[in-house]
């Protein structure tokens, strides 16, 4: 029997490798560190997840796709970006994730968030295995006719290694319903085939399931909610600070409302807003999604109790929780200092990644209750899944029922979570309990499938 400080050293060496033949992918190894770090209880527990190869295969993708996107602006001009799908692991399903388009994406950002998806698809018990992709591409400021043009040349491509059995791509930060349905558009015509199954996040009306939009900052909300009934509180008349103002912080915003708690920020890459009043979801909606602007049109908008704070931290906001909702890294170890000084009682992460592990150590350390992204933001996949069942059963479910099944996955989520982290040594840490339970039903479904 391996002891726990052996297998720990075994997975240090084995981090040193990815960090070795994965070189300037800074976001992959932190990814990779976060969940290997947490995983020495059960390799040395169960013999079977020692067995040589086992996490080698799990940190190596099955198949990584790189291409070019040529595209015509409206003036004519040509731009070339890249395009990305890693498809990582299909022991439990097709590959599932979204795709992002943001000029920040590169191989191994796209790595990072396909790991993370491997883990976090496993946790919503549902049978989809993990992917991701993206491009480069910035949609700000382009057009309609740009971001679809841009959109047919990237399909052009994608459509090859996609398909409802084998890949399924979704939406994340730039990819909504507009680039859904150019994109959908396009598979459609170059296959000759109605097959709803292969994205999801469609529109109403063609496949796409209601609560989709919702169901990432829905299900966040509904995932804080069970970590502080855990302590023996609920979330009304909470106040809560919600950073990013895209699909998550929107809906996140929108349930915690509905749920008597107040959120009082959005932010954006230009700054943040604070509105005492609490943030009136309905005037962020038109402005975000309808005109595409920016939040200090929110501000100019709302009137007295809104004041737009250009640059500077969302995270200097007194509050009783933090919904991270933006980006990667967004909430470091400063911002944890602060918000632990102000008396913060639950973080959890509506993005991927968004708080470093020296944030995450700090707010542990100071027993705030951290829910991490794979375990609270799984609620946009798995509603993503439901859209996969209902189109392949030609059918759709009334927003209640969704929302009940929603409800019933993110409850499950955490009392797993929860569950493990106790049988393992770690109570109330989440991040283990997240990563062991995520990686018990993947290295089960590998193992019983063979060295493939
Ligand atoms: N991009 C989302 C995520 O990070 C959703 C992926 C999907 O629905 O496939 O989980």
């Amino acid at each position: 029997m391996t002891t726990r400080s052996e297998t720990r050293t075994t997975l240090d060496h084995l981090l040193t490798e990815i960090e070795h033949r994965n070189p300037a992918q800074p976001e992959f190894h932190q990814a990779a560190h976060e969940v290997l770090e947490t995983l020495a209880p059960v390799v040395a527990a169960r013999p079977e997840y020692a067995e040589p190869g086992l996490i080698e295969r799990l940190v190596e993708p099955e198949r990584q796709v790189l291409f070019r996107v040529p595209w015509q602006d409206d003036k004519g001009r040509v731009h070339v970006n890249r395009g990305f799908r890693v498809e990582f692991n299909s022991a439990l399903g097709p590959y599932k994730g979204g795709l992002r388009f943001h000029p920040s994406v590169n191989l191994g950002v796209i790595k990072f968030l396909g790991f993370e998806q491997i883990f976090k698809n496993a946790l919503t018990g549902l049978g989809i295995g993990g992917g991701k992709g993206g491009s480069d591409f910035d949609p700000h400021g382009r057009s309609d006719a740009e971001v679809m043009r841009f959109c047919q040349s990237f399909m052009t491509e994608l459509h090859r290694h996609i398909g409802e059995h084998t890949d399924v791509p979704a939406g994340d930060i730039g990819v909504g319903g507009r680039e859904i349905g150019y994109l959908f558009g396009q598979y459609r015509r170059i296959t000759n085939r109605w097959e709803a199954g292969v994205l999801t996040g469609k529109g109403q009306g063609w496949g796409g399931s209601l609560i989709r939009p919702e169901a990432t900052g829905y299900g966040n909300v509904l995932f804080a909610a069970a970590m502080l009934r855990e302590r023996g509180e609920d979330l009304e008349g909470q106040t809560a600070v919600v950073s990013g103002s895209g699909n998550v912080a929107i809906y996140t915003i929108e349930k915690l409302a509905a749920l008597g708690a107040n959120a009082v920020t959005c932010s954006d890459s230009s700054g943040y807003v604070v509105d005492e009043k609490g943030v009136d979801v309905e005037l962020l909606k038109q402005v975000k999604e309808v005109e595409r602007g920016r939040v200090d049109t929110y501000a100019e908008r709302r009137g007295s109790s809104a004041r737009f704070v250009p640059g500077g931290s969302v995270w200097d906001v007194p509050a009783d929780l933090a919904l991270p909702s933006a980006t990667q890294n967004e909430l470091d170890e400063n911002a944890a200092a602060t918000l632990i000084r102000n008396g913060v009682k639950a973080v959890s992460e509506g993005a991927n990644m968004p708080a470093t592990p020296e944030a995450v150590h700090l707010l542990q350390k100071a027993g705030v209750a951290f829910g991490p992204g794979k375990a609270a933001n799984a609620g946009g996949v798995a509603v993503s899944a439901l859209e996969m069942a209902q189109n392949h059963a030609r059918t759709s479910w009334t927003a209640a029922k969704v929302e009940e099944e929603l409800a019933d996955i993110m409850n499950n989520i955490h009392t797993t979570c929860h569950e493990t982290a106790e049988r393992y040594d770690a109570p109330g840490d989440y991040v283990t309990g997240a990563n062991i339970a995520g990686f018990e039903r993947v290295a089960d479904a590998m193992l019983a499938q063979g060295v493939i």
